[in-house]
């Protein structure tokens, strides 16, 4: 159990913390990171990506991350791997505590706690999840090998999964609750050329067929527009339908959205309380790309120094 004391508290791993991060280091404010359950955050989980600009070739999205974190640790970040439980923004300075028993003391702090993938909610999802039921294609598609799955979901990430798996996979079952995917065309021409897709439109999941603990066997399918039902024979399932804000801590400390996305003042990181900040997916749930992740955590890392120098 450790008190640490900084000028500048960082919450969360990402492509926004870690810039924050990086920035603060080079302006001699000390930061102190704390990294979260899932160090690295979202794009530990992402399979390759092409547009983070700087590499011309594809980076897998871990490596991505690991390079992020020794950039920040190179300049002078520390770094701890611990989860933020509590805070306690009522005056300056700032406490928070951690599951791990440490008492960080803060002269202001950026948020950059990202957004979760979200889950259908289905008895049945839970009951098979680790047994057929993922939420991370990159984790878990190893075990599918000629084998038949299915991808819930219409946007870039169920696109990306449904790619990789692609590769792997017997067959792959895009189900889609609307008529038209969400993702970006150039992902969409993908989908739809490739031969081992097919896409149930207009679909969604009813239920999680399977026995334990063999776990998934199939699906039942409903089509959301004539009521039918019907099933699918899959061996695995993998959920790709978005993310939600990692804010339970700051409910009712900080203004947030109906969905629970910290609300920041108009082109600036600041929230309701001064010297608190938010970056990243976690303010801004429009875009949730890396690059305008790590561009939000330099935005929030020059406002905390104006702050702090004030
Ligand atoms: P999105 O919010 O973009 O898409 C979620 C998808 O899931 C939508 O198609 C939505 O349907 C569907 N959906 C939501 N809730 C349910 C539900 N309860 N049942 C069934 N379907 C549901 O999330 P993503 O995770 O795909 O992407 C998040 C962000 O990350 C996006 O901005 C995306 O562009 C970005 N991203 C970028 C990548 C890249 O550049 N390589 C890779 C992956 C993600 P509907 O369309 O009807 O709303």
């Amino acid at each position: 159990m450790t008190e640490y004391k900084t000028k500048m508290l960082i919450i969360g791993s990402g492509p926004a913390g870690y810039t924050a991060g990086i920035y603060a280091a080079r302006s001699g404010l000390n930061p102190i990171l704390v990294s979260g359950n899932q160090e690295g955050g979202q794009l530990t989980i992402t399979t390759e990506i092409e547009n983070f600009p700087g590499f011309p070739e594809p980076i897998g999205g871990l490596e991505l991350m690991q390079r992020m974190k020794q950039q920040a640790e190179n300049v002078g970040v520390t770094l701890v791997t611990d989860l933020i439980r509590h805070v306690d923004f009522s005056s300056r300075p700032f406490v928070c505590t951690s599951e791990n028993g440490n008492t960080f003391i803060a002269d202001c702090v950026i948020i950059a706690t990202g957004a979760s993938a979200r889950w259908l909610g289905l008895d049945s999802e839970k009951k098979f999840l680790g047994f057929g039921v993922s939420g991370c294609a990159t984790c878990d598609g190893f075990f599918y090998r000629g084998k038949d799955v299915a991808v819930v979901g219409g946007g870039n990430t169920a696109a990306d999964e449904a790619l990789y798996l692609a590769n792997i996979a017997k067959s792959v079952t895009l189900i889609h609750r609307r008529n038209e995917l969400r993702a970006d065309k150039v992902m969409q021409e993908r989908v739809l050329k490739n031969e081992k897709i097919k896409v149930e439109w207009d679909s969604v999941v009813d239920e999680v067929l399977g026995e334990m603990p063999k776990g998934v066997t199939g699906a039942v399918l409903k089509n959301v527009k004539t009521g039918e039902k019907k099933e699918i024979s899959v061996d695995g399932i993998f959920i790709a339908i978005g993310h939600h804000p990692n804010t339970d801590l700051f409910k009712g400390i900080l203004d947030m959205n109906e969905e629970g996305y910290l609300i920041t003042k108009p082109d600036s990181c600041q929230t309701n309380i001064e010297g608190v900040f938010a970056a990243g997916d976690v303010q801004n749930p429009n875009f949730r790309q890396a690059v305008v992740a790590a561009g939000s955590g330099c935005i929030a890392s020059l406002e905390a120094e104006k702050f702090l120098n004030k």
